[in-house]
């Protein structure tokens, strides 16, 4: 049986050259990178290399760059450090975040943590597009806020955010400005400079890296606790003996990022495309959720009335295809996406909505094949469904929204 996988937002294949890069790194080069002697020399300046190729594909300066255990470390870093440190010159006022309801768990939950230790956070919400509006953040920001933490692209719709314009609000208003990039990365062009953050998440694994390490982008003078104690490591940023061949790899997947540029996203858009329109030709009653204007090249988030979305991913995996649900199984029960609550969907919608995203591997093969399957699935699952009609879906037409 063919297997395709399109399920790149959750993770990515490590690219052979990646691989080849690590290699020496878990055999001979095992040193320490704080060792004075030789092999710690090596690992070194094995570290510092892979800081100068993150540094370049963010336009930053590689002092800039924080080595972590990957997004979910960055994006805690970021909201806890940054206002730990507002916190402590703010003599007794509490301070506040503002961020988004569509945030990725690793700030949602970070900022709910934060809540329960007093601080006043404001979840913005997005347009039923998936796009929040620059001037709703301006609106709720109080001369307490001490951050402002908005990602860049949504990994659940693909949605990109206007960074550049919260940017220049944030600027403006003097709040230092967090993105989590861990989708965008690497898939659309970043410069922190031009982007206006002080703070900026990313993570190896999706982008063709290895998984358990990533960077935090913290700009030159910007005040930030650190997360963790020990010892002087990353500038006193982020304590821990280095993750030397994790880090080695990161550095090699930004350098494979930055020669692909373009062109691979392009490719990559029409691909995706491809595949959104041979559903939206071939099955009924499916809309395209979040902003088609301006989205991921790689990510299509669709809902499909009347199928189950959990039944459409395990029927689809039984075909070879991978592909994930709009909703987050939460401690056994399952709850619906709070992305796709924010954007205005029903339980129900939201309940049936599937997320395809593609990869650099993804090839116009796959796209045929998963054109098949999502279509048998789909017509399957319908055939199952007490509530689904098929003479009623003449009555609709396909919608496509934003
Ligand atoms: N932020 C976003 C937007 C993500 O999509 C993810 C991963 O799913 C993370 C943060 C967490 O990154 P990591 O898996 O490296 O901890």
């Amino acid at each position: 049986m063919r297997r395709v996988y399109l399920d790149h937002n959750a993770t990515t294949p490590l690219a052979p050259e990646v691989f080849e890069a690590m290699k020496p790194y878990l055999l001979n080069g095992f040193g320490n990178a704080s060792s004075v002697h030789a092999w710690g020399q090596e690992a070194r300046a094995a570290v510092e290399e892979a800081r100068e190729s993150v540094a370049r594909l963010l336009n930053a300066e590689p002092s800039e760059i924080v080595f972590t255990s990957g997004g979910t470390e960055s994006d805690n870093t970021a909201l806890f450090g940054a206002i730990e440190a507002a916190a402590a010159r703010m003599a007794g006022r509490k301070p506040r975040l503002v961020t988004t309801a569509i945030e990725h768990p690793a700030v949602v939950n970070a900022a709910q943590a934060l809540e329960k230790r007093g601080i006043a956070v404001t979840f913005v919400r997005p347009g039923s597009d998936g796009v929040v509006d620059p001037a709703e953040i301006d609106r709720a920001l109080t001369p307490e806020t001490a951050l402002i933490s908005v990602m860049h692209a949504n990994n659940e719709l693909g949605t990109l955010q206007p960074i550049e314009e919260i940017g220049r609000i944030a600027q403006d208003r003097g709040v230092p400005l967090h993105t989590d990039a861990v989708q965008s990365v690497g898939k659309v062009p970043i410069d922190v400079r031009k982007m206006g953050v002080r703070l900026l998440s990313l993570s190896a694994h999706k982008v063709n890296g290895p998984k358990g390490v990533g960077a935090l982008y913290v700009r030159k003078g910007t005040s930030l606790r650190p997360l963790l104690y020990g010892g002087h490591h990353e500038r006193d940023r982020r304590p821990g003996t280095e993750n030397v061949s994790g880090i080695v790899g990161l550095g090699k997947a930004a350098e494979l990022a930055l020669a692909k540029g373009q062109e691979e996203s392009v490719r990559i858009a029409a691909l995706r495309d491809r595949l959104e329109a041979g559903i939206l030709n071939t099955i009924p009653l499916v809309t395209v959720n979040g902003a088609t204007s301006r989205r991921l090249p790689s990510t299509s988030n669709m809902t499909f009335a009347f199928v189950q979305g959990e039944a459409f991913v395990i029927a689809a995996d039984l075909r070879g295809l991978g592909c994930s649900t709009g909703s987050a199984c939460a401690s056994g029960s399952l709850e619906p996406s709070h992305v796709l609550s924010a954007i205005g969907k029903t339980k129900e919608e939201a309940r049936s909505t599937v997320r395809f995203s593609l990869g650099s591997t993804t090839t116009d093969e796959d796209i045929d094949y998963a054109l098949g399957v999502i279509a048998e699935v789909a017509q399957r699952l319908r055939a199952l469904s007490p509530l689904y009609k098929g003479e009623s879906v003449d009555a609709y037409s396909n919608a496509r929204l934003g």
